[in-house]
């Protein structure tokens, strides 16, 4: 006997008197400072945000190198995205890898764990997924210098900097105890000065007199750059006044010389070898590979070339913001900093919420900067806004105090504060802690 199944099909059904609006989908690629600003400056917008981040915490990255220095914890820098959802009820966050941007079909292509490929519709997508350390051409030489972008990243060269003492402590060949206790940094920007003062207060205040036959305060922390001066964001006065704090701290500083080659045994630059087990990449930045499956025009560090709209020309509904937009603004180009990434997060935010109101465009993007600052260590800092330039302890309490308040938790603006009360009071720091590779 056979069963006959019967299916109903839609025509028997009366249609509704009105078919129902389907909302506009905005689909966000990065939980960075971008992608978070963008998803809330839509809050009220009638809209269905995804917001997805193959991280599952949002990275304070200006304090990154406080956990590569032990400093502080890697969660006192991070806040899980998800948190988020509770805040807003027109957004969701997917934890997962976007591999695969289609414009044609409009939909993106996203590696979930567990669950594997799905494919994701958008009306309207948002590119925020931020820069990558780049070896300029010399891939090899990531594997001996890590770069500093991710907890992992700041974990790994945590690990490096407390080995490496250790391991001088146990041998006793004098030529190994060198090499261990030199320490090297490629890049002489922001990231690289910052690091390199915080590694000499940790060699020389933190690690004194906790080992027997080493003095960590004798070890030699080198840091390199290509080009002529340290800081080149910055004026040249305030260079000046770096290279000199640095130089108090310990830290040479050689300009002008490019590093060949990066291996176990240490660098080699402009012909000579520096031997170091520890060497540490702050030199460049490269976008986020996803930026080329856009198929638009890219800088030479990958970066999408996005109109005064921080749109694309191939598709006006999609839009590049943060790190990975090149821009350029009465012929600066707007800098890849925290405050830039957040004011064109809103920006595209703001256009999103106004083409779906079928608003016009307004106005074009406009960067405005609050200035500049790097901190070099205990109790001093450097402020560069407009023609005010400063410098000293008096700057360095105001870069605590705005790098406290622009903590997005606010259980981690608390931490924070009481992790440098102690660290400024005691010199100690409380998170050195050396980590073990994953068992096999
Ligand atoms: C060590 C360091 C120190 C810094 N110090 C300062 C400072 O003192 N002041 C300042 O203003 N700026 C500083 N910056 C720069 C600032 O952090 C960046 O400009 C800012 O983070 C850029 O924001 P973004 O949203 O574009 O990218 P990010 O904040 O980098 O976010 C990108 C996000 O995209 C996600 N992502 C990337 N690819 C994918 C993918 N394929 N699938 C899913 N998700 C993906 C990432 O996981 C990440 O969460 C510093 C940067 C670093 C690395």
């Amino acid at each position: 006997m056979t069963t006959v199944l019967t299916k109903s099909f839609p025509e028997d059904k009366p249609l509704p008197a009105k078919a129902a609006v389907r909302k506009k989908r905005v689909l966000i690629i990065g939980g960075g400072f971008a992608g978070v600003a963008a998803a809330r400056t839509l809050k009220r917008a009638d809209v269905e945000i995804t917001l997805i981040d193959r991280r599952n915490h949002h990275i304070f990255q200006p304090l990154l190198y406080q956990v590569a220095t032990a400093v502080l914890a890697p969660s006192e820098i991070a806040s899980p995205i998800r948190q988020l959802e509770t805040r807003q009820k027109n957004l969701r966050v997917i934890l997962a890898d976007v591999t695969g941007i289609d414009l044609g079909t409009r939909t993106v292509e996203a590696l979930c764990p567990g669950s594997g490929t799905r494919k994701i519709e958008y009306d309207f997508l948002v590119v925020a997924t931020g820069m990558r350390p780049s070896y300029f051409g010399h891939d090899e030489f990531a594997a001996n210098a890590p770069g500093l972008k991710n907890l992992n990243d700041a974990e790994l060269i945590r690990t490096k900097l407390l080995s490496a003492f250790e391991r001088a402590e146990s041998t006793d060949d004098e030529k190994a105890r060198a090499r261990l206790m030199t320490f090297v940094l490629v890049g002489a920007g922001p990231t690289g000065v910052e690091l390199a003062a915080s590694i000499a207060h940790l060699n020389s205040v933190t690690l004194r007199k906790n080992f027997r036959d080493i003095d960590p305060a004798e070890s030699k922390i080198v840091l390199l750059d290509g080009g002529v001066r340290i800081l080149p964001t910055f004026a040249e006065s305030l260079s000046r006044k770096v290279a000199k704090r640095l130089g108090k701290l310990g830290v040479q500083v050689l300009t002008g010389v490019k590093v060949e080659k990066v291996d176990e045994e240490g660098v080699v630059a402009a012909g000579a070898r520096i031997p170091s087990a520890t060497v540490l990449w702050t030199a460049g930045v490269a976008a986020s590979p996803i930026v080329k499956m856009l198929g638009t025009t890219t800088d030479r560090a990958g970066r999408a070339c996005v109109g005064p709209f921080m749109d694309i020309p191939e598709a006006p509904d999609v839009f590049v913001a943060g790190d990975a937009a090149a821009m350029t603004q009465d012929g600066h180009p707007v800098p890849g900093v925290a405050q830039a990434a957040i004011q064109q997060g809103r920006f595209v935010g703001r256009l999103i919420a106004a083409r779906i109101r079928g608003r016009r465009d307004g106005n074009p993007f406009r960067y405005r900067s609050k200035g500049n600052m790097a901190v070099v260590g205990k109790n001093f800092a450097i402020l560069e806004a407009g023609r005010l330039r400063t410098a000293g302890f008096a700057t360095w309490l105001v870069w605590a105090m705005l790098h406290v308040m622009a903590l997005p938790q606010l259980q981690n603006r608390f931490r924070v504060q009481t992790q440098w009360l102690w660290s400024y009071l005691s010199g100690q720091r409380s998170s050195r802690l050396i980590s073990e590779p994953p068992r096999r």
